[in-house]
């Protein structure tokens, strides 16, 4: 294994985070430069919104007050991730160059306002954007404090106007070449859509093909825009990204992600990020394991390497219905939680409490009142204290997971506008039940795609994969004859990628591997369920119930005890040469996955790192494993509100208080703390 830091020039966790001098008056710079060193910050991120003030008209910049800033950051010994101010266009280009606003889906279209607000087929903004960042690389070329170049800021959202619909025929050109083959994979024939002149494409949005946000009648015409609205807004990223490698090829190149969004194509993305970086921003109902799933995907993009955790609000957001705070030792638990998962560097949004706008509310290191006397301030100085003891040993180390979960962002799209078979259908949601119960076990995971090797696992979990990528099924048929446990649920292998259905029985060329055919899908109201026994416990069988039919009785596992389809296939196993293939028809409750994974990992002889399963709720107890050339580090994070007491298996020392642990002996962990144990 090789291990690899985001930045070989960075020897110690850097910890800081977005740092907006320029909302305030330069009088307070220097208490800021002092605040931020008593604290322990080490970084800090500039320039995220300075678009309109760098630039004031078409051909004029002016970068007096960057360079200021930049002088004194560096005085004050302080590293600098460097944004290029992309991500919300100045008031002048919109009025000058309507075309860089965007058009909404429902086909309104937008004035100047906002952030995220250019459209990314706009020639304007195509031509400003690289040019500003290519300015910046120029002027700061030369500052050795810069550690990262980061390009924009949370790119997101959709356009809808006619010079995307103009680039959408020539994305569909290249992708189709003839109309033909356009024709054939949206299936046009249905409705009468027949296509005879690439022009006659219109963006299928809320006034074309969608009845409501979600529900389109062309599917295969969907998925396409989709995915050309998350190359477009790609391209604009790839634009400011060749413009800075020219001029500092040897500063590492990211922009800020946002962990399970939705509407871009991450793991396209990550192939052009020279290192992941993504913000961190759970709601109040988000469980540590759902936050876990989250820092693994953005790990998993980028071929398992350490990220940056860019953004976190060190106590509080402003944008959900009720904010609460995070309680005392929460931002520290949660800052180790992502470090755990291969974290090398932890950041907070913001560094100052801004005065105005929509942000005023969300929390920062320094608040309103402006001085070190806040719990916050307090609770940020502890964890930089920490951080700074830890050094650089764990950076670039990394995990060493037998366990894969599949995700693909294709299938996402391709489940989220499925018609039928249920409006429940929820893809990130059947992700997260088999998640959760790894989690419980106390393994790790890593969340992979459709271009990741296998060789590492034992054991591949594909919760509905609704469409398969070509190709992909041979991966997994040698995957299981070499020995490897492979594991489909309902909805798996239904769709081709234009969403045209398989043929000759669900789930196609996975049929072979599985040993069974599956003839229908029953979808079930929230309020109703079956049941099946499952291991000697009965579990719930729920929101879809697939009736399937077996190759070989023998594969039977479970039957449904109820309706029609009573005595049926719900949970199967095949043998298919060296491994495995289990089919689980139905969406049940998470006692039966907690179950299932179980049995998965001993058939496999995968361990849990620590074995504490006779703790009350395992699922609060959080253990990963990390491993670099200075060896192997266990964290174990308490996110109960209950002081445990563990046994460390391996001679080690706890890192933070330097304690040497003999073999079995037993350690106690408070509530909402954690211990780092090197092995
Ligand atoms: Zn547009």
């Amino acid at each position: 294994m090789t291990y690899k830091k985001f930045n070989d020039r960075v020897e110690e966790i850097l910890y800081g985070g977005d740092y907006n001098p320029e909302q305030w008056p330069e009088e307070i710079w220097e208490e800021d430069m002092k605040l931020l060193k008593e604290a322990n910050i080490n970084e800090v991120t500039l320039n995220v919104f300075s678009w309109a003030s760098i630039q004031p008209s078409e051909d004029e910049y002016d970068f007096r007050r960057l360079d200021k800033i930049m002088n004194l950051v560096r005085k004050n010994g302080l590293k600098v991730m460097l944004a290029t101010s992309t991500a919300a266009h100045p008031p002048w280009m919109a009025h000058r160059h309507p075309d860089v606003l965007r058009t909404e889906f429902d086909g309104k279209k937008r004035k100047f306002g906002g952030r995220h607000n250019s459209c990314p087929n706009s020639p304007t903004y195509r031509k400003y954007a690289p040019l500003l960042a290519k300015k910046l690389a120029e002027r700061y070329k030369d500052y050795d404090n810069i550690v990262a170049w980061h390009i924009s800021n949370e790119y997101g959202g959709v356009c809808c106007c006619e010079n995307c619909e103009k680039a959408f025929r020539l994305w569909l050109k290249d992708k189709y070449k003839t109309l033909d083959n356009l024709n054939y994979a949206w299936n046009t024939e249905f409705w009468g859509h027949h296509f005879y002149d690439w022009d006659e494409i219109v963006i299928p949005d809320l006034r074309s093909e969608f009845f409501a946000w979600n529900r389109t009648q062309f599917q295969g015409m969907s998925l396409d825009y989709f995915r050309f609205n998350s190359d477009s807004i790609f391209r604009n990223y790839q634009d400011e990204y060749r413009e800075i490698k020219k001029i500092t090829p040897d500063i590492p190149i990211t922009t800020n992600l946002m962990g399970f969004y939705e509407d871009l194509d991450y793991r396209k993305w990550a192939k052009y990020m020279d290192f992941v970086s993504w913000d961190n921003y759970p709601s109040n109902e988000c469980g540590p394991a759902e936050i876990a799933m989250s820092h693994d995907l953005m790990r998993g993009i980028h071929n398992g390497d350490s990220f940056v955790l860019m953004e976190q609000t060190p106590s509080v957001t402003n944008w959900l219905p009720y904010n609460a705070l995070k309680r005392p030792g929460i931002m520290r638990l949660w800052s180790y939680q992502a470090m755990a998962h291969g974290a090398d560097c932890i950041q907070f949004f913001q560094m100052r409490r801004t005065r105005g706008a929509c942000e005023a509310l969300h929390g920062a290191v320094i608040d309103h009142v402006g001085t070190n006397n806040t719990r916050v301030y307090r609770e940020v100085k502890q964890l930089g204290l920490e951080l700074h003891k830890l050094k650089g040993e764990i950076l670039g180390s990394r995990l060493d997971s037998k366990v894969a979960i599949y995700f693909d962002w294709n299938n996402w799209y391709a489940l989220r506008v499925s018609a039928g078979p249920s409006i429940n259908i929820d893809y990130k949601n059947e992700i997260l039940c088999y998640y959760r119960a790894l989690f419980s076990e106390h393994i790790d995971v890593d969340i992979i795609g459709p271009s990741d090797p296998l060789d590492n696992y034992k054991i591949l979990i594909a919760p509905m994969m609704f469409m398969s990528q070509d190709g992909y099924y041979d991966k997994v048929k040698k995957f299981v004859s070499d020995g490897g446990t492979f594991v489909a649920t309902y909805l798996t292998g239904m769709i081709d990628e234009n969403y045209l259905f398989k043929l000759g029985g669900y789930p196609g060329e996975y049929k072979e591997v599985l040993g069974l055919w599956v003839e229908e899908s029953d979808a079930l109201p929230e309020d109703k369920a079956n049941s099946f026994i499952y291991d000697g416990t009965k579990y719930p069988a729920k929101l879809i119930c697939d009736l399937t039919h077996l190759d070989k009785e023998d594969d039977c596992l479970s039957v449904y005890e109820e309706d029609f389809y009573k005595g049926m296939p719900v949970v199967s196993r095949h043998e298919f040469n060296k491994g495995k293939a289990y089919y689980i028809g139905t969406h049940s409750s998470s006692e039966f996955y907690r179950k299932l994974v179980h049995n998965l990992c001993v058939e496999q002889d995968i361990k849990p790192i620590i074995d504490i399963s006779a703790l009350d709720d395992p699922e609060q107890i959080e253990v990963t494993a990390r491993e670099n050339y200075n060896g192997k580090f266990i964290f174990v994070l308490n996110h109960s509100d209950k002081d445990i007491e563990i046994s460390l298996p391996q001679n080690g020392t706890v890192l933070l208080s330097e304690e040497h642990i003999e073999n079995g002996h037993r350690i106690k962990i408070k509530a909402h703390d954690l211990l780092i144990y090197k092995v």
